[in-house]
C-alpha cells in the first residue's frame, strides 16, 4: 500500500485548525492536563506505542529456511537418493532439511526478539506539562492533549502543535527528506499535506535545534508514523563481518563435500566393488553430512544471546554484529563529564568580583551584592527545573540552580523573566538569556530592566568582557592586569579536576540583534567552580582497558586542566599529557594530526568541540585502529556515526545521538564500555569454539571411509552413511550450543585486541580440529572398530555382510566406531573449552548446558544402539561390556592430549599486548 498517511482521512481533531479551537477539541489548555485526566486517557487511548504485526513472519521466516541456498543443496541430494533408490536416505534428508529449517528460524526469531527486547531498555522520557508542573515522564504515557517540551536533540514523542517557540526538525523518518525543516508555533501556512504544516511536527522525527512546546493531538499508532508503521516494520538486520566470513567458509566446506561425494562414487565402484546404487547412497551421505547448514543460525544465535546478556549489563547494542566489532576495538575515545565523572555537580568555590570565596560561606549567610548579582545571573541564564526538591536539566545547570535555590533566590520573586534565549552552544561553550528584570535600587517600584545573563567557559566569558564589577556594584573597566589575574585563578580551580564557568551580565537598551550583537561589552561578575566526582568504577576499568591493550582518548570540551586533574584520578594518564586544544587541532592537518595520534602516547583533547570528534574518529581509522566513541548532544551523531562502536549515553544522551549510535549506555558508564568489549571478545571466542567442536569430527568421519575405499573394500566399511547423519545432526547439536555460552576464558583482557584482519578460521584452528584431535580421536575410533572385528575372527578381506558368520560382529563393529566417534567429541567438547587456559582455571562443571548436552548425547545414541527398529535403521547392534568400558577411555585421552598441548603453549611466553 503506497498510499500517502498524509492525505487519507483521519479521525480526531483537524491539528490545523485555530490553535483555541484545537485546544479546546482536546480538552486542553497551555496548562496541559492534571495527572488524573491522563490517567483515563491513557485508558482510552492506550499507551503511546507502535505495535508489530507479528505471526506472519513466523511462517515466512521457516519458508525462508526451507530455500536458502545451502538448503537447496540438500533439496538435490534428497532428489538423487529418491532416483537411486534409497527411500530411507531421501526421507532422512527430507528430515534433516526440516529439522534444521524449524531449528534455524526459531534461532533467528530468538535473535530477533532479544533485538526488539532491548526497547524495553530504553524508555523515552519526555518533559510534560502535569498538574501545572514540568515532569519527566515516560514517553509512552502521552496522551493527546498533553502539553510537551521538545529541545535540541530530542526525538518527538508524539503529532503535535507547536504552541510556543520554534524548532528545526529533521523529518526523514518520516519522509525521507533529509533536510532539516523550519517548524514554528506562529507559522500561518496551512498545507493539504499535514507533514508539509509548518506547525506541526510528528512522532518519530527528530529535533536538531531550538525548542518549543506543542499540544500532542494524536500519539500511538493514530501518529502518522504509526499508520506508516502499520505497514509491518521490522528489526533491521545487517550480516556482521563474522557471518559473513562464516557464510563463505561454509561454501567453501559445502563444495568440499560435493567434491567428496563426485570422488568417493568412481571409487566406491571400481576400487572397492560396491554396488553402484550403494555407492551412489553413501556419496549423497557424505554430502549430507558435511554441508554445514547449521553453522549460521548458531552464530547468529550466540551473537544474540551476547546482545541479551549485554543489555542486562547496561549495554544496549542495536545490531548483533556491533557484538563482533566490540571485541576487537583498540582505541576508546571518550567524554570525560558523565561517563568517566559521575555528572552530578556541585557547587563548592566561587569568585565574585575580586574576592575568591573557597570555602563558600554557608546557605544561612545573606550573600553580599556583588555574590547575589552572580546568582541572580546563573538563576536566570538556567534551563533546570526545580519541583517538590526534585531537579530535572542539564547536571550543570541543576546545581547551579539548587545552589541559588538554597540561597533563597529561586523560586522566588528575584527569578526574572525570561525574554530570550541564546542555547549553550558546545562550540561557543556560551549561553545567554535576555530577562526582565525589576529595576535594581532606587527606581519606581514596577519599573523593568532588560538585563543580559551569560554564562559560560571562562576564556570565552572573558573574551566578551569589557568590564568587570566592583565591590561597591559599580562596573570598572576590565584591564589587562586583572585579565591575567582572573585566568591564573581559573588554572588553580582547574588543576584541582574542578569545572569552572565564568558569568556575565549587561544592562540592555532594547531586544538584540543578534548573538554577537548581545555577546559583547560585557560585565564580568565572577565565575563558579564545581566538583563532579569520578565514577568509583572507573580507575578499575581504565586499568582493564590498559592491560587489554586498548588505548583511551579523553576527548571533552572542558578546560584541559580539568580534564587532565580527571584522566590522572582514574588512571588515563600517568605522565604529563600533550593537552590539544580544539583551537590547536583546527590548524593541524589530517596527516599532522594522525602523527600525534601515532606519536604522542599520552593526548587529551580539550576545549572540543564535537566536530573535533569526527576528525579523531577520522584520523585512527585511518591508521587502521577500530574506534569506539562515546557522545551525547546532538553535534555528536556524526562522529557517533562514523566510528566503529558509536556509544550514546542513555541517560544525559538526546535522542539524536541514541539513534546515531550503535551501542547505548543505560547507565552512561565508561566501566560499562569495557564490560562490553568483554563480552565482545567472549562471544567471538566462543564462536571459535563450536567451529573447532564441529569442524574436528570431519576427520574420524572421513577416514574410515578412506581405509574402506583403499583398500579396495578388504576391510568393511567402518561407519554407515546413517550413523553419520545421526552424529551430524544428532548427538552434536546441543554440546556445540553450548559451547556457544561458555564463560569467559581467564586472560580474555590480558591479550591484545583481535586485529580487523584476522580471519575467524585461522591454520591453527583448523590444525586443532583436523590434525590434532581429529587424528587422535581417529586412531582411537578405528582402533576399537577393528579390535572387535578381530575379536570375533576377523581376517583381512573376510566378509561381513548379511548372511554371513561374521554379519552380527561387524554390526557391532560399525556401533563401536559411531560410539567411539561419539565419545571422543565428548572430550573434544571439553578441550574446546577453552583456547589456552587449562579446563580447570574455568571450572569442571561451570557450564551446566554443556554436561545436559551430553546427557542428550548419550541418551540420544544409546536408544539408537538398543531399540530394534533404530538398530535395523542405523546398522547397529548391542555393544559387549568390555566394548563399552573401553569408551570410558576415550574422552579423558582425547581431552588430556588437548590438556597437555595447551599446557605446553602456556609456557610458551604470551603474545605482547601491541598498543
Ligand atoms: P563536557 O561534556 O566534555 O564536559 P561540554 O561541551 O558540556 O563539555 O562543556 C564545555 C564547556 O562549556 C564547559 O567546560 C563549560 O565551561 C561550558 N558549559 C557547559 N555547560 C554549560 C551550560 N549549560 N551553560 C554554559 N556553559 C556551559
Ligand atoms: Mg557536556
Amino acid at each position: 500500500m503506497a498510499s500517502n498517511p498524509a492525505t487519507t482521512t483521519r479521525e480526531g481533531p483537524d491539528p490545523q485548525a485555530p490553535l483555541a479551537e484545537l485546544a479546546a477539541a482536546l480538552e486542553s489548555g497551555f496548562e496541559g492536563l492534571s495527572s488524573e485526566e491522563a490517567q483515563r486517557r491513557l485508558q482510552r487511548y492506550g499507551p503511546n506505542e507502535l505495535r508489530r504485526e507479528q505471526k506472519a513472519s513466523y511462517w515466512r521466516e521457516l519458508g525462508r529456511q526451507l530455500v536458502h541456498p545451502l538448503a537447496l543443496l540438500l533439496w538435490v541430494a534428497a532428489g538423487l537418493a529418491w532416483i537411486a533408490g534409497t527411500t530411507v536416505l531421501s526421507v532422512a534428508i527430507l528430515l534433516v532439511i526440516a529439522l534444521n529449517a524449524v531449528f534455524a528460524s526459531a534461532q533467528e526469531r530468538q535473535a530477533e526478539r532479544a533485538v526488539e527486547a532491548l526497547t524495553k531498555y530504553l524508555p523515552q522520557q519526555v518533559k510534560a506539562r502535569r498538574d501545572g508542573q514540568w515532569r519527566e515522564i515516560a514517553g509512552s504515557e502521552l496522551v493527546p492533549g498533553d502539553v510537551v517540551e521538545i529541545s535540541e536533540g530530542d526525538r518527538v514523542p508524539a503529532d503535535a502543535r507547536l504552541i510556543e517557540g520554534a524548532v528545526e526538525v529533521d523529518l526523514s523518518a518520516l519522509t525521507g527528506e533529509s533536510q532539516p525543516v523550519y517548524r514554528a508555533a506562529d507559522s500561518s501556512e496551512r498545507t493539504a499535506v499535514l507533514t508539509e504544516a509548518g506547525t506541526l511536527v510528528f512522532s518519530g522525527t527528530s529535533c536538531l535545534a531550538d525548542d518549543a512546546r506543542a499540544l500532542v493531538y494524536a500519539t500511538g499508532m493514530r501518529t502518522e508514523l504509526g499508520r506508516i508503521a502499520e505497514l509491518s516494520q521490522r528489526v533491521g538486520r545487517d550480516e556482521s563481518p563474522l557471518e559473513r566470513q562464516v557464510r563463505r567458509v561454509a561454501w567453501v566446506i559445502a563444495a568440499v563435500a560435493v567434491a567428496a561425494g563426485a570422488l568417493f562414487f568412481p571409487i566406491g565402484v571400481f576400487a572397492a566393488g560396491m554396488e553402484i546404487s550403494e555407492a551412489f547412497a553413501f556419496a549423497i551421505g557424505l554430502l549430507v553430512a558435511n554441508v554445514p547448514e547449521g553453522l549460521l543460525p548458531i552464530i547468529t544465535l550466540a551473537l544474540a544471546v551476547g546482545v541479551r546478556g549485554l543489555a542486562r549489563q547496561g549495554a544496549v547494542v542495536k545490531r548483533l554484529s556491533a557484538v563482533e566489532t566490540l571485541g576487537s576495538t583498540n582505541v576508546i575515545c571518550t567524554d570525560k563529564t558523565g561517563t568517566v565523572t559521575e555528572n552530578r555537580m556541585h557547587v563548592v568555590a566561587a569568585r565574585a568580583g575580586d574576592r575568591l570565596l573557597d570555602p563558600l560561606p554557608p546557605p544561612d549567610v545573606a550573600p553580599d551584592a556583588v555574590l547575589r548579582r552572580l546568582l541572580v545571573a546563573v538563576v536566570a541564564c538556567n534551563n533546570a527545573e526545580l519541583n517538590d526538591g526534585d531537579c530535572i536539566g542539564d547536571p550543570t545547570e541543576v546545581a547551579l540552580l539548587r545552589y541559588g535555590a538554597d540561597r533563597g533566590l529561586y523560586p522566588g520573586p528575584e527569578r526574572p523573566r525570561r525574554r530570550a534565549q541564546f542555547h549553550f552552544d558546545p562550540k561557543l561553550r556560551l549561553m545567554s538569556t535576555v530577562d526582565a528584570q525589576p529595576e535594581e535600587g532606587s527606581g519606581p517600584p514596577g519599573d523593568e530592566q532588560l538585563w543580559l545573563h551569560t554564562k559560560g567557559a571562562p576564556e570565552e566569558v572573558l573574551r566578551r568582557c569589557a568590564y568587570v564589577i566592583g565591590d561597591d556594584g559599580d562596573d570598572r573597566p576590565l584591564d589587562e592586569a586583572y585579565r591575567t589575574g582572573f585566568e591564573a585563578a581559573v588554572r588553580a580551580e582547574a588543576e584541582q579536576g574542578r569545572r569552572v564557568l565564568a558569568v556575565a551580565r549587561r544592562r540592555l537598551t532594547g531586544m538584540p540583534a543578534d548573538r554577537d550583537d548581545a555577546e559583547r561589552d560585557l560585565t564580568l561578575l565572577g565565575f563558579i567552580a564545581m566538583i563532579d566526582p569520578a565514577r568509583p568504577e572507573v580507575p578499575e576499568a581504565v586499568a582493564k582497558c590498559h592491560t587489554a591493550g586498548i588505548r583511551i582518548l579523553m576527548v571533552t570540551g572542558d578546560h584541559g586542566l580539568t580534564a587532565t586533574a580527571i584522566a590522572r584520578q582514574v588512571g588515563i594518564v600517568r605522565g604529563e599529557p600533550r593537552i590539544v586544544t580544539g583551537e590547536e587541532l583546527t590548524g593541524l592537518s589530517d596527516a599532522e594530526l594522525r602523527r600525534l595520534l601515532a606519536e604522542e602516547r599520552e593526548v587529551l583533547f580539550a576545549r572540543a568541540s564535537p566536530e573535533v570528534k569526527l576528525r579523531i574518529a577520522d584520523a585512527l581509522q585511518a591508521d587502521g585502529q577500530v574506534v569506539a566513541m562515546t557522545g551525547d548532544g546532538v553535534n555528536d551523531a556524526p562522529a557517533l556515526r562514523k566510528a566503529d562502536i558509536g556509544i550514546a549515553m542513555g541517560i544525559a544522551g538526546t535522542d539524536v545521538t541514541r539513534e546515531a549510535g550503535t551501542m547505548i549506555l543505560t547507565d552512561d558508564n565508561f566501566a560499562t564500555i569495557v564490560t562490553a568489549v568483554g563480552a565482545g571478545r567472549r562471544v567471538y571466542d566462543n564462536v571459535r569454539k563450536f567451529i573447532l567442536y564441529i569442524f574436528a569430527h570431519a576427520t574420524p568421519e572421513v577416514i574410515p571411509f578412506l581405509i574402506f575405499a583403499l583398500s579396495a573394500g578388504a576391510v568393511p566399511l567402518p561407519l554407515t552413511v546413517m550413523q553419520i547423519l545421526a552424529i551430524d545432526l544428532g548427538t552434536e547439536t546441543l554440546p556445540a550450543l553450548a559451547l556457544g555460552r561458555e564463560q569467559a576464558e581467564p586472560g580474555l583482557m590480558e591479550r591484545p585486541p583481535r586485529r580487523r584482519t584476522d580471519k575467524i578460521i585461522t591454520r591453527a584452528l583448523l590444525f586443532r580440529a583436523w590434525v590434532f584431535l581429529g587424528l587422535i580421536s581417529s586412531v582411537l575410533v578405528m582402533g576399537g572398530f577393528f579390535l572387535v572385528l578381530l575379536d570375533a575372527g576377523w581376517t583381512w578381506g573376510a566378509p561381513t555382510g548379511e548372511g554371513t558368520p561374521l554379519h552380527d560382529a561387524y554390526r557391532q563393529a560399525t556401533t563401536m566406531t559411531f560410539l567411539g566417534i561419539v565419545a571422543c567429541q565428548i572430550g573434544t567438547a571439553f578441550a574446546a573449552r577453552t583456547d589456552r587456559a587449562s579446563v580447570r582455571a574455568v571450572g569442571l562443571f561451570s557450564n551446566r548446558m554443556l554436561l545436559w548436552g551430553f546427557l542428550f548425547e548419550i541418551v540420544f545414541a544409546a536408544v539408537i544402539i538398543s531399540w530394534a527398529p533404530l538398530q535395523q535403521l542405523f546398522g547397529t547392534a548391542l555393544p559387549k561390556p568390555w566394548m563399552l568400558a573401553l569408551l570410558l577411555l576415550y574422552p579423558p585421552i582425547v581431552w588430556g592430549a588437548d590438556e597437555l598441548r595447551r599446557a605446553r603453549h602456556r609456557r610458551r611466553p604470551a603474545p605482547v599486548a601491541a598498543m
